[in-house]
């Protein structure tokens, strides 16, 4: 892993190597942003960069001894903590503030990584803070959160703060194409469908399930347009088998009514995410703004209802009829 294998963030990344290549690495950092963006892969990398031996400028050098220790798993001057069961326990704290008083075994410094730092309670925190009050100067403290508002100021105010912004799409075709060597026009769906998040945008990579699900989808709209409905049971139950299915279906059929709205109104393909299907999109555009409204409000109120188990194949099927309806 180094940073090229990281999408965006170019400025924040910048930043770190130019800590290391100055020699001004602060004891202390927290990196914040959204769920899934690539916080925590940028701070293994940077924890990487920083033990590394080779004092390159641009990243780990991945086959020194301390590279392939950490690549490994097995770095002993690198702890790593996360919550379990959603919290981190004061035990836990207690056994890493014991772990900062030992010198540094391979590398120069040691570096420790909290994920999902919020999830420390007040004690945990205030114990760590009295820690960082006099760090060790071996010590780089990575903090990670995307709720940072449940951390205490006290500990917030000491530290680099680096924000994490939201991947922009063009960020992440590039990557997919660069990394996971998809075509263009797939790699845009993924990025599209996936809003911004890395995590997700892997699952469906892996997922043919899904861009088949989208094929299924787009064409019961139509059928459900032209008079075919009795296509919706037969498909029904295949659309509605798993919460996650049915998720992905309102996912679908959300984004593929954006394709439509936007189409009706800018007469453009442009900027479409299901620019495979343009010519149902055109064929599709001559309902009405409202109705196309009504319509996204009705997939809002099944995702509602789904979430609170109401029968899916039923709330599935509905949803289709009342596309009907509207055309
Ligand atoms: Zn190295």
């Amino acid at each position: 892993m180094n940073y090229d294998d990281i999408i965006g963030h170019k400025t924040e990344i910048e930043s770190l190597q130019r800590a290391i290549k100055n020699d001004h690495i602060s004891h202390f950092y927290l990196f914040e942003g959204e769920k899934g963006i690539g916080k925590k892969a940028t701070a293994k990398v940077f924890a990487k960069h920083i033990l590394c031996k080779a004092k390159k400028d641009d990243g780990p050098c991945g086959v020194c001894s301390s590279c392939r220790k950490f690549e490994s798993g097995s770095h002993p001057d690198y702890l790593e903590i996360a919550p379990s069961n959603g919290m981190i326990r004061k035990n836990e704290i207690d056994n890493l503030i014991k772990q900062i008083s030992f010198s540094p075994f391979e590398s120069a410094k040691k570096v420790i990584l909290i994920d999902d730092c919020e999830k420390m309670n007040k004690e945990s925190q205030n114990a760590l803070l009295k820690t960082l009050e006099e760090p060790p100067s071996y010590i780089n403290l990575i903090l990670v959160s995307s709720n940072p508002k449940l951390i205490l100021n006290t500990i917030i105010s000491r530290a680099e703060k680096i924000h994490f912004k939201s991947i922009n799409a063009n960020d992440m075709v590039e990557f997919l194409i660069k990394k996971e060597n998809i075509p263009l026009e797939r790699a845009r769906i993924i990025s599209d469908f996936s809003q911004g998040s890395i995590g997700r945008a892997f699952e469906l990579i892996k997922s043919d399930e899904f861009i088949e699900l989208r094929d299924d989808v787009i064409r019961l709209v139509d059928y459900c347009i032209f008079g075919r409905e009795y296509e919706v049971f037969e498909m029904s139950e295949k659309l509605a088998k798993t919460k996650e299915i049915s998720e992905n279906v309102l996912l679908i059929l959300l984004l593929y009514l954006r394709d439509v709205y936007f189409y009706k109104f800018t007469q453009n393909d442009r900027f479409l995410i299901n620019k495979d299907k343009v010519d149902l999109i055109k064929k599709h555009s001559i309902l009405e703004f409202e109705k196309i409204n009504d319509i996204i409000k009705k997939i809002y109120f099944t995702k509602e209802s789904i979430d609170l188990n109401v029968n899916r194949e039923l709330l599935i099927e509905t949803l289709f009829f009342n596309i009907q309806e509207e055309y």
